[in-house]
């Protein structure tokens, strides 16, 4: 980071004060922030006036891209109207309803009742509760295990780390809890079973009832799954893994819950990525896409069944779950705006554009530096590593895509670091053909700039 940037005061204010999510509080205050200041299309603007293409939508949650005025102006009527309306004690407001109809009518099978939240995390651990609540309603308050998936990632709450399978999100902190399981990720590239996809498949399938007998099945509350396992590398699992899991779970009797905050909202191509197999869960969670980031919201969907019981269950009681700004009428109207851009042509530039990433990007694979390109519609990542044929990962001490990541930046790319040298894209679905093959070609230059750094090779 240069001089001026150093010597600014926003920079020493952040250093001094600001807490970042997700960083080395202790590199941060050694490297600095960079400071984004606008941003129109896929295009964002830094302090320096330094204009970069956003290689990763916000933090993969800019779907629409940046700079609609609908959504301005509806956001800005009703924070004029009526800021804030809570749900509580059966209130509500316009807004929040119709969009739980407006989902209902898209969600897949009979996801017909939406729980409002601030975001993912807080999403995936409505359903925590909820999962609790439906076995306590059908009188089996046993069932209390979970089981997720190794490399996944579920948010960032105390029970969400939980869930979540990344060692940044555990150690330290306690979790994961004692009633918080674990199968092998899928993960094609170096999975210890190989890459043939039934092969694959069958191993996690085989893993699930494994995890299953051991805990005891009258134990086992819910199985989470990412239907593409985006914060630790964009795995992709194998066609029919997800529904092979879906099927094993209602075998069992087990709740099948899909997070899809990542993958919700036609980030993958379909507006849920479930429905690329046609599987219906129990319950489902979104977030980033739904307002694409211009408010903060998440939404659980629970179907029919999953609804009902715990109404029954809990019959004139309150169900004692909900947030303040649950149902926040402002994000439920950016929402609504934001899903009248989706299929007014976004969902479908979003399809041609993820067909043109996935290609360019595949056309990287001969590059010397890279092991693996892998991704759907408008996601995708790249493995580094420092021989091809043995896979070899880059040291992960020499935090290569991180000295990518900065790489890009200079070459006027936003792109999203991972740990052990992989590198992600998930771009707005706004993008247009040259802003995909743009993107293409800065991580070709970046790549060849990385080659050329005696430490990495
Ligand atoms: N689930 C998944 C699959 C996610 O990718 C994320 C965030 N990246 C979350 C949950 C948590 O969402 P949030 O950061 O909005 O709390």
């Amino acid at each position: 980071m240069n001089t001026q940037l150093h010597s600014n005061a926003l920079h020493e204010l952040d250093r001094q004060h600001f807490v970042h999510p997700v960083s080395s509080w202790q590199g941060h205050e050694a490297r600095g922030v960079r400071i984004l200041k606008s941003a129109k299309g896929a295009t964002v603007t830094d302090s320096e006036g330094r204009q970069l293409l956003d290689g990763f939508a916000g933090l993969w949650c800019v779907n629409a891209g940046y700079g609609h005025e609908s959504v301005v102006e509806a956001a800005a009527e009703q924070m004029r109207r009526l800021p804030y309306a809570t749900g509580y004690f059966d209130l509500g407001s316009e807004a929040p309803i119709k969009l739980a109809a407006e989902l209902a009518d898209r969600a897949p099978g009979d996801l017909n009742h939406i729980f409002f939240t601030l975001g993912g995390s807080d999403a995936v651990d409505s359903t925590i509760r909820f999962v609790r609540y439906y076995w306590h309603s059908k009188g089996q308050p046993n069932k209390d295990q979970y089981i997720s998936v190794e490399q996944g990632y579920h948010g960032s709450t105390s029970a969400g780390a939980g869930l979540t399978a990344l060692p940044a999100f555990h150690d330290g902190f306690g979790v994961p809890f004692n009633w918080q399981h674990k199968i092998p990720s899928h993960y094609l590239y170096r999975n210890p079973v190989g890459s043939d996809p039934a092969t694959v498949i069958a191993a996690s399938v085989a893993a699930l009832r494994a995890k299953v007998a051991e805990l005891g099945q009258e134990r086992v509350a819910a199985f989470y799954v990412e239907p593409i396992q985006g914060s630790s590398g964009v795995l992709v699992p194998p066609k029919g893994w997800i529904k092979a899991m879906r099927d094993t779970c209602a075998e069992l009797d087990i709740l099948f819950i899909a997070d899809e905050v990542i993958t919700g909202f036609g980030r993958t191509g379909p507006m849920f990525a479930c429905e690329e197999e046609g599987i219906v869960p129990d319950m489902m969670t979104t977030a980033k896409g739904l307002t694409s980031g211009y408010s903060p919201m998440g939404a659980v969907f629970l179907s029919d069944h999953v609804y009902q019981t715990i109404a029954e269950g809990a019959g004139p009681k309150a169900v004692g779950h909900g947030f303040t700004y649950s149902a926040h009428p402002v994000s439920a109207v950016v929402a609504l705006e934001v899903l009248k851009l989706y299929e007014g042509g976004l969902f479908e530039n979003g399809i041609k554009m993820g067909d043109r990433l996935q290609k360019g990007l595949a056309g990287l694979s001969d590059h010397p530096l890279v092991g693996d390109v892998r991704g759907r519609g408008m996601l995708a990542a790249i493995e580094l590593v420092t021989d091809k044929d043995k896979k070899t990962p880059v040291p992960a001490e020499l935090q290569a895509a991180t000295r990518l990541f900065d790489r890009a930046w200079d070459n006027g790319l936003i792109i999203r670091a991972f740990p052990q040298g992989v590198f992600g894209f998930a771009p707005p679905l706004c993008c247009t053909a040259d802003e995909i093959d743009a993107i293409v070609d800065r991580t070709k230059q970046v790549l060849d700039l990385t080659l050329e750094d005696p430490e990495i090779r």
